[in-house]
Protein backbone atom coordinates (compact mmCIF):
# COMPACT_ATOMS: atom_id res chain seq x y z
CA UNK A 1 0.00 0.00 0.00
CA UNK A 2 1.41 3.31 -0.63
CA UNK A 3 1.68 6.20 0.83
CA UNK A 4 -0.81 9.02 0.76
CA UNK A 5 0.67 12.19 -0.85
CA UNK A 6 1.36 15.09 1.48
CA UNK A 7 -1.67 17.29 0.19
CA UNK A 8 -3.78 14.34 1.15
CA UNK A 9 -2.47 14.33 4.83
CA UNK A 10 -1.37 18.07 5.75
CA UNK A 11 -2.69 21.23 6.07
CA UNK A 12 -2.16 24.18 4.41
CA UNK A 13 -0.38 25.74 7.05
CA UNK A 14 1.37 22.24 7.93
CA UNK A 15 3.65 22.44 4.91
CA UNK A 16 6.77 23.15 4.46
CA UNK A 17 8.13 25.65 1.95
CA UNK A 18 8.74 23.32 -0.61
CA UNK A 19 5.30 21.74 -0.36
CA UNK A 20 3.88 24.83 -0.62
CA UNK A 21 5.50 26.09 -3.87
CA UNK A 22 4.76 22.69 -5.28
CA UNK A 23 0.98 23.07 -5.51
CA UNK A 24 1.27 25.88 -7.79
CA UNK A 25 0.87 24.43 -11.38
CA UNK A 26 1.30 27.72 -12.91
CA UNK A 27 -1.61 28.14 -14.68
CA UNK A 28 -1.34 32.09 -14.17
CA UNK A 29 -5.10 32.03 -14.12
CA UNK A 30 -4.86 34.68 -10.77
CA UNK A 31 -2.92 37.29 -12.95
CA UNK A 32 -6.26 37.65 -15.24
CA UNK A 33 -8.02 40.54 -14.42
CA UNK A 34 -11.47 40.15 -12.62
CA UNK A 35 -14.80 42.72 -12.29
CA UNK A 36 -17.08 42.46 -9.26
CA UNK A 37 -20.24 43.38 -9.54
CA UNK A 38 -20.73 46.16 -7.13
CA UNK A 39 -24.65 45.35 -6.30
CA UNK A 40 -24.00 41.02 -5.40
CA UNK A 41 -20.12 40.93 -5.40
CA UNK A 42 -20.57 38.68 -8.12
CA UNK A 43 -16.52 38.08 -9.54
CA UNK A 44 -16.11 37.93 -13.30
CA UNK A 45 -13.33 36.81 -14.95
CA UNK A 46 -11.73 38.05 -18.01
CA UNK A 47 -9.33 37.46 -21.30
CA UNK A 48 -6.85 40.52 -19.88
CA UNK A 49 -3.69 39.12 -18.04
CA UNK A 50 -1.57 41.85 -15.88
CA UNK A 51 0.91 43.45 -17.44
CA UNK A 52 3.57 41.97 -15.92
CA UNK A 53 3.22 38.34 -17.22
CA UNK A 54 5.65 36.81 -19.82
CA UNK A 55 2.69 34.93 -22.29
CA UNK A 56 4.86 32.18 -22.81
CA UNK A 57 6.03 30.83 -19.76
CA UNK A 58 2.98 31.91 -17.72
CA UNK A 59 5.49 33.33 -14.86
CA UNK A 60 5.33 36.84 -13.55
CA UNK A 61 8.71 38.68 -15.00
CA UNK A 62 8.99 40.84 -11.83
CA UNK A 63 8.27 38.30 -8.98
CA UNK A 64 9.99 40.39 -6.09
CA UNK A 65 8.46 43.19 -6.75
CA UNK A 66 5.16 42.21 -7.60
CA UNK A 67 3.57 44.20 -4.57
CA UNK A 68 4.90 47.28 -5.71
CA UNK A 69 4.37 47.45 -9.17
CA UNK A 70 0.87 45.71 -8.89
CA UNK A 71 -0.67 46.96 -5.46
CA UNK A 72 -3.99 44.29 -6.70
CA UNK A 73 -1.14 41.11 -6.70
CA UNK A 74 -2.73 39.57 -4.04
CA UNK A 75 0.02 37.62 -2.12
CA UNK A 76 -1.47 34.27 -0.62
CA UNK A 77 0.56 32.55 2.39
CA UNK A 78 -1.23 29.66 4.60
CA UNK A 79 -1.76 32.67 7.17
CA UNK A 80 -4.15 34.61 4.96
CA UNK A 81 -6.65 31.68 3.88
CA UNK A 82 -9.32 34.88 3.49
CA UNK A 83 -7.93 35.99 0.29
CA UNK A 84 -8.13 31.94 -1.24
CA UNK A 85 -11.68 32.77 -2.56
CA UNK A 86 -10.19 35.77 -4.59
CA UNK A 87 -8.45 32.77 -6.55
CA UNK A 88 -9.58 30.71 -9.38
CA UNK A 89 -12.02 27.73 -8.92
CA UNK A 90 -9.39 25.32 -10.21
CA UNK A 91 -6.34 26.80 -7.82
CA UNK A 92 -4.75 24.10 -6.13
CA UNK A 93 -4.74 26.06 -2.94
CA UNK A 94 -8.10 27.14 -3.43
CA UNK A 95 -9.45 23.64 -3.86
CA UNK A 96 -7.40 22.58 -0.76
CA UNK A 97 -8.63 25.50 1.52
CA UNK A 98 -12.31 24.20 0.53
CA UNK A 99 -11.21 20.51 1.11
CA UNK A 100 -11.79 19.36 -2.18
CA UNK A 101 -9.03 17.08 -4.14
CA UNK A 102 -6.76 17.95 -6.87
CA UNK A 103 -7.51 17.22 -10.13
CA UNK A 104 -6.00 15.06 -12.40
CA UNK A 105 -4.42 17.55 -14.52
CA UNK A 106 -2.08 19.00 -11.64
CA UNK A 107 1.12 17.94 -11.99
CA UNK A 108 1.29 16.48 -8.73
CA UNK A 109 -1.14 13.84 -9.72
CA UNK A 110 -0.17 13.40 -13.35
CA UNK A 111 3.25 13.52 -12.68
CA UNK A 112 3.49 15.61 -16.20
CA UNK A 113 4.22 19.41 -16.26
CA UNK A 114 2.15 19.90 -19.35
CA UNK A 115 -0.96 18.26 -18.12
CA UNK A 116 -1.85 21.95 -17.27
CA UNK A 117 -1.23 23.27 -20.69
CA UNK A 118 -2.99 20.00 -22.21
CA UNK A 119 -5.91 19.75 -19.94
CA UNK A 120 -6.61 24.02 -21.13
CA UNK A 121 -5.83 25.36 -17.50
CA UNK A 122 -3.28 27.46 -18.48
CA UNK A 123 -3.96 30.70 -19.61
CA UNK A 124 -0.76 30.64 -22.49
CA UNK A 125 -2.31 30.63 -25.70
CA UNK A 126 -5.65 32.68 -24.77
CA UNK A 127 -5.10 36.04 -22.51
CA UNK A 128 -4.70 38.90 -24.08
CA UNK A 129 -1.60 41.42 -22.74
CA UNK A 130 -3.14 43.90 -20.47
CA UNK A 131 -1.66 46.72 -22.82
CA UNK A 132 -3.71 45.45 -25.89
CA UNK A 133 -6.81 46.59 -24.48
CA UNK A 134 -9.21 49.40 -24.49
CA UNK A 135 -11.59 48.10 -21.84
CA UNK A 136 -11.28 45.13 -19.87
CA UNK A 137 -15.41 44.87 -19.81
CA UNK A 138 -15.47 43.92 -22.93
CA UNK A 139 -13.16 40.84 -22.38
CA UNK A 140 -15.52 39.10 -20.01
CA UNK A 141 -15.30 35.51 -19.68
CA UNK A 142 -16.55 32.00 -18.55
CA UNK A 143 -14.70 29.59 -16.71
CA UNK A 144 -15.98 26.56 -15.79
CA UNK A 145 -15.60 25.62 -11.89
CA UNK A 146 -15.38 21.95 -12.50
CA UNK A 147 -13.28 21.92 -14.76
CA UNK A 148 -11.82 25.07 -15.48
CA UNK A 149 -11.58 25.08 -19.37
CA UNK A 150 -12.40 28.68 -21.01
CA UNK A 151 -16.00 28.11 -22.28
CA UNK A 152 -16.47 31.68 -23.73
CA UNK A 153 -14.89 34.36 -25.17
CA UNK A 154 -15.93 37.93 -27.03
S1 LIG B 1 -4.16 30.37 -9.83
FE1 LIG B 1 -3.21 29.27 -8.13
S2 LIG B 1 -2.21 27.49 -9.12
FE2 LIG B 1 -2.63 28.99 -10.75
S3 LIG B 1 -0.75 30.22 -10.89
FE3 LIG B 1 -2.13 31.28 -9.47
S4 LIG B 1 -1.52 30.56 -7.42
FE4 LIG B 1 -0.65 29.12 -8.93
S1 LIG C 1 2.26 41.12 -10.63
FE1 LIG C 1 3.02 39.15 -11.39
S2 LIG C 1 2.08 37.59 -10.05
FE2 LIG C 1 0.95 39.53 -9.74
S3 LIG C 1 -0.80 39.43 -11.17
FE3 LIG C 1 0.87 40.47 -12.24
S4 LIG C 1 1.96 38.88 -13.38
FE4 LIG C 1 0.69 37.85 -11.84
Amino acid sequence: MSAQPFWETKKLHEMNMQEWESLCEGCARCCLFKLEDEDTNELFYTQVACKLLDHKTCQCTDYMNRSTLVPDCITMSPENSEVFSWFPPTCAYRLLSEGKKLPGWHPLVSGDPESVRKAGISIGGWAIPEDEVDDVEDHIIELDPDEGIKKSGT
